[in-house]
């Protein structure tokens, strides 16, 4: 019995893929169809260390499942011979209808598609994925894993906003929060490295790439995430600006004349650190910074500062905080980011050990100093492990 999975990451513009094998991680096949819907599409097929680029327009979802296919047929390994068990499509919004991942077959399909007025943005792209690689892939199992599954453990209370109880349920709003699959694998990851059952530890998950979200992990449950009915609350993020007054919508429809869409352009795509110093790179914002630029300065200052926040927060919804665990792009790679987060956060048990997190390094890892009540993890996440590995479990039960 094999346990190798087709991790598929459906966008509306690219297609991620990966065969991995859901039991030893091991990677077989990695690969990206970009700008889809558009001229100059790129192919990048990597296997056996070996990177593989084809340059040919990809129309759409469908042309793009052929160029992965064709991919695989000339370049390895023979998806038929691979022992494939499952296509893992990430699906971004399941709604309240999914706590756990699930086989996909056509009433999913028509759930998820309801669920479209949830994250226009992306369960549209999802579901493309979904259609052709079932066409693609039909004597397969294919499994929907949720972003938001592993936030259904998020109590009442921290997922109900305070608005008009009718309007709320009869509009589906609610804090669904996202990242769950990499919140989930990170959580499991840092109680192993700290030798303790996930169901008796208690973390701080931060997990920042371009998009960011904070949550608070109890026994292994998220019960808090920062981000929201969509991914637009929290934490300061590249481009979106996470947490802003409400009220901020108004006045900027009211007396800047700006209309709905335009809003959501600003607030999702031209806010963040990218907004407030023309950087969306953390790498490039951090050096901008370094070098004494005012703007970029202050942008990495607000990012941190909203970070210590919700770790603050957090601490106070936990009780017991055993660990805070940094992952993703910047949180993996950025010491700088780390180090202004946590400064002065001693008087929460947390004391980060300067040299260790200074060392750079692909592995899990404690940088906190010996004495620290409160540990302070690097975890890189694996998104699509963790989706293949959910995908496996379902199709084994
Ligand atoms: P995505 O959300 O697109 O999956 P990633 O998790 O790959 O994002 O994170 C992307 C972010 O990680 C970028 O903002 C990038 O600047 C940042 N990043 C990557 N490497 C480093 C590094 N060495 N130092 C600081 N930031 C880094």
């Amino acid at each position: 019995m094999t346990s190798r999975v087709l991790v598929i990451n459906s966008g509306s513009s690219s297609l991620k893929y990966q065969v991995v094998d859901a039991v030893d991680g091991d990677v077989l096949a990695v690969g990206l169809v970009e700008r889809i819907g558009t001229t100059g599409g790129v192919i990048s097929h990597e296997v056996g260390g070996e990177k593989h680029v084809l340059r040919r327009d990809v129309p759409d979802h469908d042309a793009a499942m052929a160029a992965m296919t064709e991919a695989f047929v000339s370049h390895g390994p023979q998806l038929e011979t691979v022992g494939l068990i499952a296509v893992g499509h990430r699906v971004v919004q399941g709604g309240e209808e999914y706590e756990r991942p699930v086989v996909i077959d056509d009433n999913v399909v028509r759930v998820v598609t309801e669920l479209v007025d949830l994250a226009p943005l992306h369960n549209p792209a999802n579901l493309a994925g979904i259609r052709v690689a079932r066409a693609h892939f039909p004597d397969l199992p294919h499994v929907a894993i949720f972003d938001t599954a592993f936030h259904m453990t998020v109590p009442p209370v921290a997922h109900t906003y305070a608005i008009d109880a009718d309007v709320a349920r009869r509009h589906r709003v609610r804090r669904y929060g996202f990242h769950g699959t990499s919140h989930a694998y990170v959580s499991r990851e840092a109680a192993r490295l700290l030798g303790r059952p996930p169901a008796e530890t208690n973390m701080i998950v931060l997990h920042l790439g371009n998009g960011a979200s904070a949550t608070a992990v109890r026994g292994g449950e998220s019960v808090d995430t920062s981000m929201g009915l969509t991914p637009l609350e929290g934490l300061v993020m590249g481009t979106r600006s996470g947490d802003i007054d409400p009220a901020i919508v108004f006045h900027l429809a009211r007396t800047a004349g700006m209309d709905i869409d335009e809003i959501d352009d600003l607030l999702n795509k031209r806010s963040g650190v990218l907004g407030l110093s023309g950087r969306q790179d953390m790498r490039d914002l951090v050096a901008a910074a370094e070098t004494g630029d005012t703007a970029a300065m202050l942008a990495l200052d607000v990012y941190c500062y909203r970070l210590r926040k919700y770790v603050g927060a957090y601490t106070a919804a936990l009780g017991r905080v055993d660990a805070v665990v940094f992952t993703a792009g910047v949180g993996e790679n950025s010491a700088a980011v780390r180090a202004r987060t946590l400064a002065g956060l001693e008087v929460l048990g947390i004391e980060l050990d300067a040299e260790a997190n200074a060392a750079t390094g692909r592995t899990a890892r404690d940088i906190a100093l010996p004495g620290s009540r409160v540990r302070v993890l690097v975890v890189p996440t694996n998104e699509e492990l963790e989706i293949a590995r959910q995908a496996a479990e379902v199709v084994n039960r």
